[in-house]
Order: structure tokens, then sequence, then C-alpha cells
């Protein structure tokens, strides 16, 4: 229930406002957010390299409302993208297409992130195109395949709570389009998505295997211990080679096991979030785990 809420929340504009203009703004987000700057993001970025990680670069932003912010949104990337080559970081891109005009012109994003995925690929970086709530996943997929079709370098991300979500990764994994697999973290009716969170647990699982034994590149973005563990048994029964997949997790989740995967030899790549339209992207971040909300109350009171 309080989950549900939270997701309600991340979508009421009066609180963001208030949230994101609060002088406890910076302290409020710094557990999930790399800072307000590229300049910040990049230092994080470098930093994770340097300690084995890879990482992929999220400019904050969804749902624009203009083709104008919907270009700011597509600049501050091929910014990102300009400094990966000149910093030598490990790293890719996460974009939303909602950020990047898709509610406005299905064109006009389009060409944004053909222009991002161009660049990308110019300098051997790649685009991940995030997932969000299921109204989009068709226009995701599709411009997904035709990015994918023209550029490469291009990835996309699955739900596992969707019903459709099978079907998808075939669809992908004939295409050999590298896919992200995901649990999902928007609130979904049920005649879409597995309302019990065993069933989207058992989904992923099944998922996962389908990726392991068939996707290109797959990246199996998760904080769950046993699904993790899972996911190795799989590897190592089928001896199949770290370098063909890789475990992906958000920037201040599980520290603890960040560091057993990289030790443990494995690839792991980092969703580094930065810039200041920080709040859904926060409140989806504490609907995963209420007990997060905890944090929020208690620097909110010391500001
Ligand atoms: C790299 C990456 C990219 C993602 N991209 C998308 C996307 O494009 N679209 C989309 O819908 N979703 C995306 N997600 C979010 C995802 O769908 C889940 O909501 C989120 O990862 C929580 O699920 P979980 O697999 O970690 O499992 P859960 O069962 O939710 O969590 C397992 C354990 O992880 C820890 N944990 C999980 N979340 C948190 C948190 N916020 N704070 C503290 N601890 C936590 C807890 O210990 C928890 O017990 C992404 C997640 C990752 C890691």
């Amino acid at each position: 229930m309080l989950r549900g809420l939270l997701l309600l929340l991340s979508r009421q504009s009066w609180l963001r406002h208030w949230l994101e203009t609060s002088p406890a703004a910076g302290r409020v987000t710094s557990r999930f957010v790399a800072g307000s700057t590229l300049e910040r993001e990049l230092a994080v970025c470098q930093r994770l390299n340097n300690d084995g990680i890879l990482a992929t670069l999220d400019h904050l932003g969804e749902n624009v409302t203009s083709v104008q912010e919907a270009q700011r949104s597509r600049d501050a990337y091929l910014a990102a993208l300009d400094a990966i080559p000149r910093l030598g970081l490990r790293a890719t891109i996460s974009v939303k297409l909602t950020q990047l005009g898709l509610d406005l012109s299905r064109d006009e994003c389009r060409a944004n992130v053909e222009q991002l995925a161009g660049r990308a690929k110019s300098v051997g970086s790649a685009i991940e195109v995030d997932m969000e709530a299921s109204q989009y996943a068709e226009r995701t997929l599709d411009l997904v395949a035709h990015v994918h079709a023209v550029h490469g370098s291009t990835r996309a991300v699955v739900q596992a709570y969707l019903y459709r979500s099978a079907h998808d990764i075939e669809e992908l994994c004939r295409q050999s389009i590298p896919v992200r697999l995901c649990k999902g973290a928007y609130q979904e009716p049920s005649d879409v998505a597995f309302p019990a969170k065993r069933d989207v647990d058992a989904n992923y699982v099944k998922l996962m295997t389908r990726l392991l034994d068939a996707g290109a590149n797959p990246a199996l973005a998760t904080h769950d211990e046993k699904i993790l563990d899972r996911a190795l048994a799989h590897v190592r029964e089928q001896k199949i080679s770290p370098d063909r997949f890789e475990f992906q997790m958000l920037y201040g989740v599980r520290r603890d096991l960040q560091r057993r995967v990289v030790d443990a030899g494995y690839r792991l790549r980092l969703y580094v979030p930065y810039g200041n339209a920080w709040y859904p992207y926060f409140m989806r971040r504490l609907a995963e785990r209420p007990a997060n909300v905890l944090f929020l109350i208690r620097n909110l009171l010391r500001s």
C-alpha cells in the first residue's frame, strides 16, 4: 500500500516543486544522485571506473512538455557523450524517451535518439533506453529496434513485472538487441503486470535464464541477492563466460553486493543519475524500499 502511495506522490507536481526547491534537497538526494552538474557526475563515474565498475550516466528528467525542453535534454547527453572519450571513461548513457519528447512528437523523439546513438557509436559508447510506464512499452521497443538497426550500440530495457515481457525477450534476442532486465518500478494495473512480488521474481528468473542462454550482451539489473546467486549458479553450470553479460545496480543501493560482484570477477555497471529533476526518480527509489522514507524524513527535519 505504501508503495502505491509513494508512486502516486511521485506524480504530484506541488510536492515535487516543494521538495526540489527545499534547502534540504542536496542532503536528501545525495544518497541516490551523483550531484546536480555534469562535472560532479563525471567525477563519480571516474571514481567508479577506478574501482573496476562501469557506469551508465542518467541525466535526470522525464515527461517533458516542450520540444525545446527535449532538445535541452538531448544536448545535455551530447555533452556527456563528448566527455566520455576525453576522460577515457568506460560508460554508456541511459535515456528516457519521454525526456526526449515522446509525449510530444514521435518523429522529434526519434531524431533526438538517433543523434545520441550516432554520437555514442562514434565515441565508442552506447545508449540504453530506459523503460517507463507500460503505456510507452510498444513505442519504446519499436524505436529501440529502429535505432539499433541503423546505428547498433543501443540497449533495450525489459521489465519482468509485465506479462508481455517473455514475448518481448524472444523478439529482442531474435534481433540480437542487448537487453537490460529489471523488475519494473512503476504502478501498473493487474491486467498488464503481475500484482504479486513473488510472481515478478519468478518471471525475472525465467527471463534472466533465457537471456543468459540466448541474449546478446544482456544486463541483469537487480539488487536481489537470491536472484543474483541464481544467475551465478546458472552461469557456472552452463560455463557462460563473464564477458558475455553484466550485472547492473543503482548508485547508492547495496554497495556490499556491488563489491561482492566485482571481487568475484564479474562485470558490474552502476546507473548514476545527475541533474536537478530528481524528484520522480527519487520517489521510485523510496517506493522500492519504504525504509528509505525514514531517511527522507530525518533529512527534512534537520533543515
Ligand atoms: C541499473 C538499473 C536500471 C533500471 N532501469 C529501470 C528501467 O528502465 N525501468 C524500470 O521500470 N525500472 C528500472 N530499474 C528499477 C527496477 O525495476 C527495480 O524497481 C529496482 O531495481 C528494485 O528491484 P530489485 O531487482 O533490486 O529487487 P527488490 O526485490 O525490489 O529488492 C531487492 C533488495 O535490494 C535492495 N533494494 C532494492 N531497491 C532499493 C532501494 N531503492 N533502496 C535501498 N535498497 C534497495 C533491498 O535490500 C531489497 O531487499 C532499474 C534498476 C537498475 C538496478
